[in-house]
C-alpha cells in the first residue's frame, strides 16, 4: 500500500501504540518515538484493568495475566467494611511491562517503526525535533500524536498548561505477604487525601500496594497507611509517580497535534485507571486521522469521536468531586447509609469500573437509595 500520509506519535504506552497500531492499520506509515530504552518499563501502575474493558478493547491477556479478583472491600477512615463482588473475575491484575510489550508486538506486525531512546524535543508545522542518545535529529509526520503521558510535552508545546492540583501523587509498592486472592482493597482516610489507598494481590504472598495524595508528602502517608495495616513484609519494586485527576479538557487537537491518554486527561478520577480509557481514546483518535487523511475531515471531529467516552469521564470525575468533599466523618457516614441502602448488593450487580452510567442512572430508580442518600444523589443531579 502506497502511504502518502504519515503519524508519528510521542510515547509507547497503551494509548501511543494503540493509536499507532490503528492508523497502520488503515495504511498510514506510522512511527512511535519512545523516549526509554524498553518499553514498559519503567512500570508506574497497579496493572488493574476490567474484564468489559478487555473484551472492548479486544485484547487478549490471558498470557500476562497474575490474578483475577471478583471485587473489592472498601474500608471507611473507621474501618466500616463494604464489600462488592461478583461470582466472576470483574477484572485482571496483569504485567503492566508485558502488557505494553505486547500491545508494541501488535504494533509493529502491523507494520508500526517504534524508535526507542528517542525523546521529542520539540514539534514545528510537520517537523519533529527529536533527541536520540544526545544527538539531535528531525523527523516528518503530517499528524502528531502525543501519547506522552501526564507530564506530556507535547500538551506543553500546544501552550496547554495545568496546574499541579490538576494531578495526584502516588506511591506504590510491592509488598511481602498474606494476601486475600481474590479481592482488591481500597481504603479511604486521612492518610490518603482526596484520594485512596489499595492493595491489589498478585497472589497469596505478593501484592502491590500504594495510595495516592492531593499534596503532602507521599512517603509518609505510605508509612501511615503501613503502620495501619501492620504490614511488615519485604517492600520492593517502588514506584512515584503522578496520575491526571481532572476532567478531559477540550485542548487535545491544535494544528496537526492531537493528545491521547493521559497526556489528554483520559483518566478515570475515581481510580487513577488509564489503560482501557486511553486505549479507547486511541482508536477514535486514529479514526479521526483517517477522516482527516481520507475525506479532508477536520481532526477537531476528535472531540466529537471521543464524546462517549468523555461522559463517563465526566461521571467519574462527578463521584472523585463529591467523594473529595466530604470529611472523615461524613465518608464514614456515607459508607455506613450506603451499606443501610443495600448498595452493596446494588454495586455487586450494576456497578461498573469504566462505565458509571451503567449504574448512576438505575439509583434514580431505587428508593431505598434516594431515601438514605439524598445528598450523594443531589449531588450527582447537579
Ligand atoms: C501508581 C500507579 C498505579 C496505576 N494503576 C493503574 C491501574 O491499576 N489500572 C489502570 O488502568 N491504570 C493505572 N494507572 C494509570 C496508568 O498507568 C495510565 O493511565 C496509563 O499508563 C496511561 O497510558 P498512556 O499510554 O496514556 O501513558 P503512559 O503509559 O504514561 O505512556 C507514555 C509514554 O510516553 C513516553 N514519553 C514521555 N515523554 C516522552 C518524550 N518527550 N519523548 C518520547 N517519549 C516520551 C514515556 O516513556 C511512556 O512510555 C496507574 C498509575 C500509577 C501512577
Amino acid at each position: 500500500m502506497i502511504c502518502m500520509n504519515s503519524v508519528l506519535v510521542v510515547g509507547a504506552g497503551p494509548s501511543g501504540l494503540t493509536v499507532a497500531a490503528e492508523c497502520r492499520k488503515n495504511g498510514w506509515k506510522t512511527t512511535v518515538i519512545e523516549e526509554h530504552a524498553e518499553i514498559g518499563k519503567p512500570i508506574h501502575c497497579t496493572g488493574i484493568i476490567s474484564v468489559d474493558g478487555v473484551k472492548e478493547t479486544g485484547l487478549d491477556v490471558e498470557s500476562i495475566t497474575l490474578n483475577k479478583v471478583v471485587g473489592a472491600r472498601i474500608f471507611s477512615p473507621q474501618n466500616e467494611e463494604m464489600t462488592v463482588k461478583r461470582n466472576e473475575p470483574v477484572a485482571y491484575i496483569v504485567e503492566r511491562d508485558k502488557l505494553d510489550k505486547l500491545l508494541a508486538q501488535k504494533a509493529i506486525q502491523a507494520g508500526v517503526e517504534i524508535r526507542t531512546e528517542t525523546s521529542l524535543l520539540d514539534i514545528r508545522k510537520e517537523t519533529v525535533f527529536v533527541q536520540k542518545k544526545g544527538r539531535g535529529e528531525m523527523l516528518k509526520a503530517n499528524v502528531i500524536v502525543g501519547a506522552d503521558g501526564p507530564f506530556s510535552k507535547t500538551r506543553g508545546i500546544m501552550g496547554v498548561s495545568l496546574p499541579k492540583e490538576k494531578f495526584v501523587h502516588a506511591y506504590q509498592f510491592r509488598v511481602k505477604g498474606h494476601f486475600e486472592k481474590n479481592l482488591v482493597q481500597v481504603h479511604l482516610g486521612s492518610y490518603a487525601k482526596n484520594y485512596f489507598a489499595w492493595v491489589a494481590p498478585e497472589n497469596e504472598e505478593m501484592a502491590r500496594v500504594g495510595l495516592a495524595v492531593s499534596d503532602g508528602n507521599v512517603r509518609k502517608s505510605f508509612e501511615e497507611f503501613e503502620k495501619k495495616l501492620g504490614f511488615e513484609g519485604e517492600k520492593c519494586d517502588m514506584c512515584s509517580a503522578l496520575i491526571p485527576c481532572g476532567e478531559p479538557f477540550r485542548e487535545i487537537v491544535k494544528d496537526n497535534i492531537m493528545l491521547v491518554g493521559d497526556a489528554a486527561f483520559q483518566t478515570k478520577a475515581t481510580t487513577g485507571g488509564g489503560i482501557i480509557t486511553g486505549m479507547m481514546a486511541g482508536k477514535a483518535c486514529a479514526k479521526t486521522i483517517d477522516s482527516y487523511f481520507r475525506d479532508k475531515k477536520p481532526l477537531s471531529d476528535y472531540w466529537k469521536n471521543v464524546s462517549g467516552l468523555n461522559k463517563e469521564l465526566v461521571l467519574h470525575w462527578k463521584i472523585r468531586k463529591y467523594l473529595n468533599s466530604l470529611s472523615e466523618e461524613k465518608t464514614n457516614d456515607l459508607v455506613s447509609k450506603m451499606k443501610k441502602a443495600e448498595m452493596e448488593e446494588f454495586l455487586s450487580k450494576y456497578g461498573h469500573m469504566d462505565k458509571p452510567s451503567k449504574f448512576i442512572g438505575k439509583i434514580y430508580k431505587s428508593p431505598g437509595i434516594l431515601r438514605m442518600l439524598p445528598e450523594a444523589v443531589k449531588f450527582f443531579m447537579s
